[in-house]
């Protein structure tokens, strides 16, 4: 869920819930207001009648004289079991509320009978501790139930349109306050995506919130890094051409020795072996220096790459021997626009890869082919595979899954260089460059290139 969404339900809710709670405390009030107002009116009847109360001969209970009261009120004196006044219309033969006779102290109730929903007080009449009748006095509630039912609707009514009003703002206002975000999310991809470190995310609003700190202090993070990074390449740089020298006399030196047939042929042989990787690791050193920095020079020009893929598979067929089988699967004409001897090079290496890595008998196929304005070269091998944990290292300079990392001078295994170089000559060239692997069961490696605009 986004946070987006997060806030507007939190907001949302918390709104609710004090909504409710609100309502719940009006609605109550209102209630208890308006039933206090109708106990007063019944309270009061009933005191009035019972002022006017008198007993007659017999000790029987009766009125002085005829008595006015609210006309809202239905009253009924009973004598023990006997009805002696009654303003009911139409006329109740029973109480108006049967319950309510026999309560030893007043007592409001409410009652809902077939004359409907009403409030009823009941009142014992005693002299001295004999109980003689009851007086019950009601009051219809209709009009209370209506304005109680009239304020729950306003107030559901008032609720879900606050509610909604407060969501759609809440929405609205979120979306501008973490809009910034968004943006920079998407240049942290593109920084990401484009492996450029020189990119920053522009300022948005004040420096000053929270916000603007953030942007600052990513871009900061950034300029650290880009930083580090240049010096780094910088030191490879200076290295590699700090020893390309000494490394050219070496040989010139082993060559002189071997002319004048001075020292072992097998010493200078293994001499120069040595020297000649040492001349490759550093040579290839500084082409990735300069491929990282975006600085490689490229003799940009059309480029058919199926002619290309023949001449890296005769190549690679001769490493092959007829050990490991390699074939050219899918086959389509593709032109682009790049360096000839850069591309050719990205080619071999991944193919001589999968040669390389590949036992015996295993199988290799290339392909080429053209979808939507790329150009796809695909290598797949049924070799041993690269471990998950060591694939998002794969293009890292010096990276060699762990299987391959102990080396036998003997043994024909590069630097780790291989696969970096290929990322970055990719990269160079505005293509992609991906890798797909399962242990066991082989690898693919696909390069995908922008092809020469018709
Ligand atoms: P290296 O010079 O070691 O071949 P690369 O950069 O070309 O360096 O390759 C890096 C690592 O990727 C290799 O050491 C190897 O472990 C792994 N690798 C490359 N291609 C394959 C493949 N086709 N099958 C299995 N592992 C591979």
């Amino acid at each position: 869920m986004s946070l987006r969404v997060r806030l507007t339900l939190f907001y949302t809710t918390v709104l609710g819930v004090v909504f409710i709670l609100f309502g719940v405390a009006v609605y109550t009030t209102t209630s208890i207001v308006l039933v206090r107002q109708i106990d007063q009116t019944l309270e009061k009847t009933v005191a009035d009648v019972l002022n006017l109360a008198r007993f007659d001969s017999r000790g029987q209970f009766g009125l002085l004289y005829p008595i006015s009261f609210d006309p809202r009120v239905i009253l009924q004196v009973w004598d023990t079991g006997q009805l002696l006044l009654d303003s009911t219309n139409p006329n109740l033969s029973d109480p108006i509320n049967p319950a309510g006779i026999g309560v030893a102290e007043p007592e409001f109730s409410d009652v809902w009978g077939e004359i409907g929903h009403y409030r009823v007080l009941s009142v014992p009449v005693q002299v001295e501790t004999d109980t003689i009748g009851f007086i019950q006095a009601g009051i219809n509630l209709a009009e209370t139930d209506t304005v109680r039912q009239n304020l729950l609707q306003y107030l559901i009514i008032m609720g879900v349109i606050a509610i909604s009003v407060a969501g759609f703002l809440g929405w609205a206002s979120i979306q501008s306050a973490i809009s910034p975000l968004a943006t920079m999310t998407e240049t942290a991809l593109k920084i990401t995506h484009a492996d450029d470190l020189s990119m920053r995310i522009p300022q948005q609003g004040s420096e000053g919130d929270e916000i603007g700190k953030l942007i600052l202090a990513f871009n900061q993070t950034l300029e650290r890094l880009e930083d580090l990074f240049n010096t780094q390449r910088r030191f490879l740089t200076d290295v590699g051409h700090e020893l390309r020298t000494p490394l050219t006399v070496i040989k010139g030196n082993v060559g002189v020795m071997r002319k004048e047939n001075k020292g072992d042929e097998e010493l200078l042989n293994t001499i120069e072996n040595e020297i000649d990787r040492l001349t490759r690791l550093v040579e290839n050193l500084l082409l990735l220096a300069r491929a990282e920095s975006g600085k490689l020079p490229l003799d940009s020009r059309p480029v058919d790459l199926d002619t290309v893929l023949l001449e890296v598979f005769q190549q690679v067929s001769i490493l092959a021997t007829n050990k490991k089988e390699i074939q050219i699967g899918e086959f389509d004409q593709v032109q682009i626009i790049g360096d000839r001897d850069r591309i050719k090079q990205v080619f071999l290496n991944l193919t001589s890869n999968a040669v390389k890595y590949t036992q015996a008998g295993g199988k290799i196929l290339v392909s080429l082919s053209k979808i939507e304005g790329w150009a796809k070269f695909v290598v797949t091998d049924n070799g041993p595979g690269i471990a998950p944990q060591d694939l998002p290292h794969i293009f890292e300079r010096f990276y060699r899954a762990e299987k391959s990392r102990s080396r036998d001078p003997k043994d024909e295994k590069g630097f780790g260089l291989g696969l970096s170089i290929a990322y970055w000559i990719v990269r160079n060239h505005g293509g992609r460059i991906e890798v797909a692997s399962t242990i066991g069961e082989g690898t693919t490696f696909s390069v995908w290139l922008p092809v020469k605009p018709a």
